[in-house]
């Protein structure tokens, strides 16, 4: 094949347009470029000046855009499926220990391989992610790069209220962020971004949010935190915080809550902690398979509706899976609601969170070519919800043929970086 040539793909097309809105093309078209951007997607038929190299697919396919992951946490790969308590004691007997595994190179580097390779493998093409130490975060990088996907990386930030092995010294941590910030910014494949990840309040003394906070705005850093998740922690945060009112506040008291802020769970919020929120235009990011295993309570989607910066989190290891179709499934066993809303948060809606909505999240003209290749061999659709509904609830038995990234296929084949996007 001429390597100048632009690339075809033939199949079904499923592409979220908004919250209800999801193109359904049953003889579709996507054309790209080789550096990955997007020139056709809709209807298969000839277009007058376009010319490409059609990529060959066996059997009969449906093409959905890359799935987008806003929560989890890298370091808890090896804890999933460890039950038997709700939050705060499972932090404590299950996850603190497997985040320390990460303080080590070798581990480090092979549970970020074994973690991108599992999301690769469900279709995930967008990682926000925690892992922990800077060690974690250079062995996550390196490996994300090696993989192709893309990622927002940090590592969990805590001074108190954790055991000793995961406790940082504020100043020491602050300086090696700095760093981190700059390494990111300077160097690697355009694909990944660096964050801060305070891990919830009563984990860090005020001292340490301000730092986070002064840091995060001077760098212009995505901050990654968790919000009302369970009612014991909130009780902590009034405990650990008695002179601020509300949890959303203390956040707000340290410049947390920005932009760029991304609030995991945000379930028990009162409603002047939620227009707070709003007012600050955070994304929040709903996590329905954790809140369910964690027994944590239901996210009250009806408060949030309309809100435009809304995501799903598969937030491992308390959610068990990497695949957002799972995801999806038990966001639609927490809130009634059309699969186009749900498919529209672990995509469109997703990108727009993460205030990349101009690049990512479908399979827009001039967008990036970021796809998933569903085998569909005997299935019938007659509509966009007919489609959801079959990959969202018969997750098991969907194969995922291919999954491409800037129009690079990312898995089942490895990566080779070429300099694209
Ligand atoms: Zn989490």
């Amino acid at each position: 094949m001429n390597m100048n040539h632009h690339v075809g793909l033939r199949g079904s097309i499923l592409n979220p347009l908004s919250v209800d809105r999801c193109q359904w093309l049953p003889e579709g078209l996507l054309v790209y470029d080789r550096a990955g951007k997007i020139l056709y997607c809709g209807p298969n038929k000839k277009i007058p000046g376009l010319k490409y190299k059609l990529l060959a697919l066996a059997g009969k396919n449906v093409i959905i855009p890359g799935l987008i992951d806003c929560h989890s946490h890298l370091s808890q790969f090896d804890a999933i499926g460890q039950t038997g308590f709700t939050l705060l004691d499972w932090l404590k007997n299950h996850i603190y220990p497997a985040e320390v595994c990460l303080k080590d190179k070798n581990n480090a580097e092979n549970t970020s391989q074994r973690y991108f390779q599992s999301l690769l493998a469900d279709g995930v093409t967008f990682s926000v992610l925690y892992t922990n130490f800077k060690t974690g975060v250079l062995a996550a990088r390196r490996q994300a790069e090696k993989s192709g996907i893309r990622a927002i990386i940090g590592y969990t930030l805590m001074d108190r209220a954790v055991p000793g092995y995961l406790k940082q010294n504020p100043a020491k941590t602050i300086a090696e962020c700095r760093a981190l910030s700059g390494l990111f910014k300077k160097s690697g494949n355009g694909r990944l971004y660096f964050s801060l990840n305070p891990r919830f309040a009563p984990a860090c003394t005020p001292g340490y949010l301000k730092r986070i906070g002064q840091l995060a705005q001077k760098e212009d850093l995505y901050i990654q935190t968790h919000l009302s998740e369970n009612l014991f922690e909130v009780r902590a945060v009034k405990k650990a915080f008695p002179k601020i009112k509300t949890y959303a506040e203390v956040y707000d008291r340290f410049g947390l809550l920005t932009g760029k802020t991304l609030l995991a769970h945000c379930i028990h919020l009162s409603k002047a902690e939620r227009e707070l929120v709003m007012k600050r235009g955070c994304g929040v990011v709903h996590c329905p398979s954790s809140n369910l295993f964690l027994h944590s309570g239901r996210f009250p989607l009806e408060h949030w509706e309309n809100y435009p910066r809304l995501a799903l989190g598969s937030d491992i290891a308390a959610g068990p899976s990497f695949s957002m179709l799972d995801v999806m499934r038990d966001g639609y066993y927490a809130n009634i609601q059309k699969l186009s809303g749900l498919f529209h948060m672990a995509t469109l809606g997703a990108a727009q969170t993460l205030g990349l909505g101009d690049n990512l999240g479908n399979l827009a003209q001039g967008k990036q070519a970021d796809f998933v290749v569903l085998k569909a061999d005997d299935a019938r659709f007659s509509s966009a919800d007919d489609v959801l509904s079959r990959i969202i609830f018969r997750s098991g038995q969907v194969e995922i043929k291919k999954v491409l990234i800037a129009g690079q296929e990312v898995w089942p084949q490895p990566y080779k970086n070429d300099g694209q996007p």
